[in-house]
């Protein structure tokens, strides 16, 4: 059988990055941008003062052997943010400046009015302590961006500082791939509506609404659809719906039991497997595939899950989440594992890797991790207080706290200060 990473790299070889497309950059927060990003400007487009003060000509302020002076100096003008002047600052004048002004001619050096006291209208006395460089308090043009520089690169997430950046370059709109849309199928003649009170034999169907906040948690779409019967009619149509969209992710049936129907359903709507089952626990039953697209309908990537709550979740978080990093051309899909050091023993037994419900935090600067008292696939409410799966490969043997594993943090999780 698969082991989890083969099922991984076989997800980053079959799912293609969509295609871009231009987005205002005001709607691209959370997208992947398609292309590298070169400059066509200087940013700041001319030099600029860093501070309210005076713009004089350093060669006036030098110490000689003292330790610190007081230089009269002749006010010629004033020049505020967005303001352009002829004024020309010459030895012996200033023009008092504000933050963000353009440097006036022939000043090569701003004095921060906190080293000032004005003496008239048109007379300033500036302190001067140290050696005062040219340049000091300036920021030349060009000096964060050059004309012809590549400021980001393709599949960058945008995040709000990109957009600052972008903003800053006139990048009113950008070629980006935008997150995709997932329908979402659970499937059982067991299922009732979330506000529904279930019959005898009867459990609501908690995986849709689950698994459509982790759906939203990547800044994908989910769309949500109908409960599917265990009849292939039913299944069958409901599928078809869901193949409309760019993933689906079906919930249940594809186990061994006599109404486990979603791979026959799948590979008869036209989808191709890619594997199913993977030697892990919980999600050994997880299926996926694609199919492809024609002249009449776009490709699109399907996750069957297995119906347990928690073999549904950590599956979304593993392999669900892989495939969309991929179609939205992040550089790497894979799941961001970190390093954790173990805090109690742990007995792993048997021949699949465990992604184990645990609790990770930092301590001393370092991530830690407990295991949670999880009783199986079905008890949703251990991951309550956990915010993670810890791995452990398969294999019969004891971890003992201070080795280390690795972890993955689940959406909308993080990693606490341990008190
Ligand atoms: P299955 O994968 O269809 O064999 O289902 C495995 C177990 O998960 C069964 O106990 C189901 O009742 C349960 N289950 C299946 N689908 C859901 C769902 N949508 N919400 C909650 N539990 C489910
Ligand atoms: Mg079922």
């Amino acid at each position: 059988m698969l082991n989890v990473s083969d099922a991984l790299k076989q997800i980053i070889e079959t799912v293609a990055p969509t295609k871009p497309s231009m987005l205002p950059l005001s709607d691209s927060l959370g997208c992947l941008l398609a292309e590298d990003v070169i400059s066509d400007e200087d940013s700041p487009p001319f030099d600029k003062s860093m501070m309210d003060g005076y713009a004089v000509c350093a060669s006036d302020l030098q110490l000689n052997e003292s330790s610190s002076r007081d230089i009269e100096l002749t006010i010629i003008g004033e020049l505020t943010a967005g303001q352009q002047s002829e004024l020309k600052v010459e030895s012996g004048t200033t023009v008092r400046i504000m933050t963000g002004a353009p440097i006036p001619n022939g000043a090569d050096a701003v004095i921060p009015v906190e080293q000032s006291k004005l003496l008239s209208e048109v007379k300033v006395s500036l302190h001067i302590e140290r050696i005062i460089p040219q340049g000091t308090n300036i920021l030349d043009c060009g000096k964060n961006v050059r004309q012809g520089e590549q400021v980001l690169s393709s599949g960058q997430r945008i995040r709000p500082q990109e957009i600052a950046l972008l903003a800053e370059l006139g990048r009113a709109s950008i070629p980006v791939r935008q997150p995709p849309t997932v329908a979402i199928l659970a499937t059982g003649d067991e299922l009732v509506e979330i506000n529904e009170t279930p019959g005898p034999g009867q459990i609501r169907n908690s995986n849709a609404t689950m698994l459509a906040a982790q759906v939203a948690a990547t800044g994908a779409t989910p769309i949500v659809l109908p409960i599917a019967k265990d009849q292939r009619e039913d299944l069958r149509a409901k599928i078809e719906g869901g193949l409309q969209c760019d993933f689906l992710c079906l919930s249940g049936g594809v186990s061994m039991g006599k109404l486990d129907l979603v791979p026959s359903e799948l590979a008869a709507a036209g989808v191709q497997q890619i594997f199913h089952k993977v030697a892990m626990k919980p999600g050994k039953p997880i299926w996926f595939g694609k199919r492809s697209s024609s002249e009449s309908q776009s490709s699109c990537y399907v996750f069957g899950l297995p119906g347990n709550p928690i073999s549904s979740m950590i599956c979304f978080e593993l392999f669900v989440k892989t495939a969309l990093r991929k179609f939205q051309g992040e550089e790497n899909p894979f799941p961001p594992l970190i390093e954790a050091t173990l805090q109690k023993d742990f007995s792993q037994r048997g021949d699949r890797e465990v992604w184990f419900p645990s609790y990770a935090e930092i301590e001393n600067g370092k991530v830690v991790v407990t295991p949670t008292g999880w009783k199986g696939s079905s008890d949703i409410r251990s991951t309550a207080q956990a915010n993670c799966s810890a791995s452990f490969p398969a294999g019969e043997r004891i971890f003992t706290a201070g080795e280390s594993v690795q972890v993955l943090v689940w959406s909308g999780s993080r990693l606490n200060p341990k008190l």
